[in-house]
């Protein structure tokens, strides 16, 4: 958890007060974090506990609000904005055992070069996964990012440059969860096997794709007669992307449409329970959303590319290819 850079950093900035911000997954270690800061340095520490998904929800506002010297945002790495207040990004990287699924997941591979691919908490193990694999016969690629990400073969739902123009025939993903994978299957059209070192189950995606992209597509037909399109903007510090809501409330407007800017933090369906006459929602602001949290809600969610199938800008093979990018 790097407390000695946040100490020093403490004493350094003559830092009073500062904002401690996690992760679901670290929010148990707050308590004992927040006691060593206020015994050794005497600064008066604040814990956030509202949902925090990535680096793009920082909470700027809150340390503002609360005029804390200093935010420590715990679990993931640094992202490409300047924060308004200074930031410590405290990657917290995990130190579970990946050997045994790594080996599990190298019996469902069956093609010699394979990518790999992680999120930050197991970046650091990446070069051990390669040596192992290639010990056993793989040729192993790890892609550079070029994106939001910052280590080789690290991705995030919305940055998958260290995976998609990589030349390989397989992907190997080792973390939790399936929404990485998933965005990884849907980027480059290979065949992703995710290994979750913490359950120490292995599963092949091919199905789950295929499935999801069916899903996807009967949302879109679901939508297709719409009339009043809701273009939905986070405000959270690294989900706003303005110029994209413009450029689709302009699309769907040249279809003789009606589009509506929306604003939220948290997008979950109760925020619009007061907007009934909204038939579909574009996010704009995180895929993840879309991904996990888009069938809990009565109307259809939507992707900005699939948006151009359902007004005819793109067909579905294309956009199919590539569901979670945001560029239009
Ligand atoms: S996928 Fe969503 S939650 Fe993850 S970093 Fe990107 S915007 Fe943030």
């Amino acid at each position: 958890m790097e407390l000695d850079r946040i100490k020093s950093e403490i004493k350094k900035r003559h830092a009073r007060r500062i904002l401690l911000q996690f992760p679901e997954g670290l929010i148990n270690s707050a308590l004992k974090i927040s006691k060593e800061l206020e015994s050794e340095t005497g600064v008066e520490t604040f814990i956030s506990v509202d949902p925090c998904w990535g680096g793009c929800d920082l909470a700027e506002n809150e340390a503002l609000k609360f005029r804390a010297d200093l935010l420590a945002h715990f679990g993931h790495s640094p992202w490409p904005k300047k924060p308004k207040i200074p930031t410590l990004f405290i990657e917290a990287r995990s130190d579970v055992e990946i050997k045994d699924v790594v080996l599990k997941a190298a019996n469902l591979l069956n093609a010699r070069k394979v990518g790999l691919a992680t999120t930050v908490q197991h970046a650091h193990k990446l070069d051990d996964v390669k040596n192992l694999l290639e010990e056993i016969g793989f040729k192993i690629l790890i892609g550079k990012p070029s994106g939001k990400a910052k280590y080789a073969g690290q991705i995030l739902g919305c940055d998958l440059s260290s995976v998609s123009n990589l030349d390989v025939d397989q992907f190997l993903f080792i973390g939790g969860g399936t929404f990485h994978p998933l965005g990884i299957a849907l980027a480059t059209g290979k065949i992703v096997i995710a290994a979750d070192p913490y359950s120490g189950k292995v599963i092949n995606l091919e199905e789950m794709i295929k499935r999801l992209l069916m899903q996807r597509y009967a949302h879109i037909v679901k939508a297709r007669d719409a009339t009043r399109f809701g273009v939905v903007i986070g405000s959270k510090f690294g989900q706003i992307n303005l110029e994209l809501a413009r450029k689709i409330r302009n699309k769907i407007e040249s279809k003789g449409r009606e589009a509506y800017l929306i604003v939220a933090d948290e997008i979950t369906p109760e925020r619009f329970y007061g907007l009934e006459d909204i038939e579909v929602l574009i996010i704009t602001a995180c895929p993840r959303i879309v991904i996990e949290e888009g069938p809990q809600f009565r109307i259809p969610v939507i992707t900005p590319r699939e948006l151009n199938v359902l007004l005819g800008f793109e067909s579905w093979e294309s956009a199919s290819k590539d569901l979670l990018q945001y560029k239009l």
